[in-house]
């Protein structure tokens, strides 16, 4: 056997095989995506737990392959306590030519949002939650990043209630999005601005967290729609049909097709988010009431975007500023992250070239000897953001909180 090989092991998870460096034991899988499996594995080197997700043949067409050089790029780049770190990659294939598949290691988390909207969470978790989403995107935007495609299950918890985001969202050119995949895209939490095809600016994003924050409430998805269509009359039908100024700024064909909708009066935020919805009033924090909490929806779930709450006002908002740290809001920013990477048009076999050498790249630089040689089998953990973290939050863990506001 070659050295190489000696270093790898193969396993079956589910439908799929990973072939994985031996010091990370016991994968069990925890969640599927657009890219492919994620399992969690115990790490030996370091003896601690860690989510491993392998990219299967990522340069396999342009819309995967854009989307992994991108996120393998700007994990690299990014370091935030609310933004999932890269702890190691690596690729069991010993050369260009016969490339596959690239491992991603990362923090291993609890759940993902999806599982946390079926909890009934108190206004302080629900307040630290929204908190952490604002600060990590406002980490993303520090670097020019801007995600317009946050969703639950992009989110990830531990029990302790801490949060990070797990992926980047679109790209500056997401290119026409056409993918032969059974895998479906959930477009629930994307802003008027993505769906309607206009320009758009930071608070993007906030339309996101507003309808996460409403199915947090609610326990059911705010705007459901099946297609752009559905999901736009999803959003007119319960906040009104938009006003003049937002219709002059639609494109002819797209403004031609809005303004012949059916008018809408939408219904007050009492109404689509009445008290009993809410858990009890805190205690502790006078912030942290029903009425602040649909204070903050009514700012955040505006279809016009000049006239919705920025990510700064938010993280002001008496619902959300109850937890502000200077260190967590206003951290030192990303490395420059080059937006030409949004703009490349490349082939497969460039992209596989280009994907190849990423990973190359990153055991190089954490092992100081390249793929082949990597004979402990293991890089360096990478120190990521939460390396200074200290107890934070809500004392409980979300599951333990048996309260029945829904
Ligand atoms: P992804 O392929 O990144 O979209 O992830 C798919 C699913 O895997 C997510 O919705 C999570 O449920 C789970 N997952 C991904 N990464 C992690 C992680 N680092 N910790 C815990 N769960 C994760």
């Amino acid at each position: 056997m070659s050295r190489h090989a000696s270093q790898f092991y193969t396993v079956e998870v589910g439908d799929s095989s990973f072939t994985i460096l031996k010091r990370y034991q016991h994968l069990r899988p925890i969640g599927s995506g657009a890219q492919g499996i994620v399992c969690a594995a115990c790490d030996t080197l370091t003896n601690t737990n860690v989510a491993i997700k392998k990219l299967s043949r990522p340069f396999q067409n342009v819309t995967h392959a854009k989307r992994a050089y991108r996120e393998f790029v700007l994990m690299k780049l990014v370091n935030h306590k609310n933004i999932i770190g890269l702890l190691n990659a690596f690729t069991p294939q010993k050369s260009l030519e016969d490339f596959q598949d690239v491992y991603l290691v990362m923090e291993l988390m609890d759940a993902n949002l999806c599982q946390v909207i079926q909890m009934d969470l108190d206004h302080e978790r629900m307040s630290y939650l929204l908190y952490q989403m604002l600060c990590g995107i406002k980490h993303l935007h520090s670097a020019g990043i801007i995600h317009r495609d946050l969703k639950p299950s992009n989110i990830v918890v531990r029990s302790d209630c801490t949060l990070k985001i797990l992926d980047f969202g679109l790209a500056r050119t997401a290119g026409t999005g056409f993918m032969m995949t059974p895998y479906v895209v959930t477009r629930y939490y994307r802003a008027p601005e993505v769906i309607l095809g206009m320009g758009y600016m930071a608070n993007v994003d906030i339309w996101s967290v507003g309808c996460i924050m409403a199915e947090l409430i609610r326990a059911t998805v705010m705007f459901p729609g099946s297609d752009h269509i559905d999901q736009w009359n999803k959003i007119i039908e319960q906040l009104g049909t938009p006003c003049q100024e937002f219709m002059a700024r639609l494109q002819p064909t797209v403004r031609n097709y809005v303004e012949n909708r059916p008018k809408h009066a939408g219904h007050s935020f009492e109404k689509i988010f009445p008290d009993v919805l809410f858990p009890p009033d805190s205690a502790e924090h006078n912030g942290l009431r029903a009425n602040v909490a649909r204070d903050l929806l009514s700012k955040m779930l505006v279809i016009d975007p000049d006239r919705r709450i920025s990510v700064d006002e938010a993280l002001m908002h008496p619902y959300i500023n109850v937890w502000f740290d200077e260190r967590e809001v206003n951290g030192p920013s990303p490395g420059p992250y080059d937006h030409a990477v949004d703009e490349r048009e490349h082939t497969v076999e460039e992209w596989k070239t280009l994907i190849y050498n990423e990973v190359a790249d990153y055991q190089k630089r954490d092992t100081g000897q390249g793929i082949m040689q990597n004979e402990s089998g293991g890089a360096m953990e990478t120190v990521t953001g939460d390396s200074n973290t200290t107890a934070r939050g809500p004392s409980a863990t979300p599951a333990t909180n048996t309260q029945n506001h829904h």
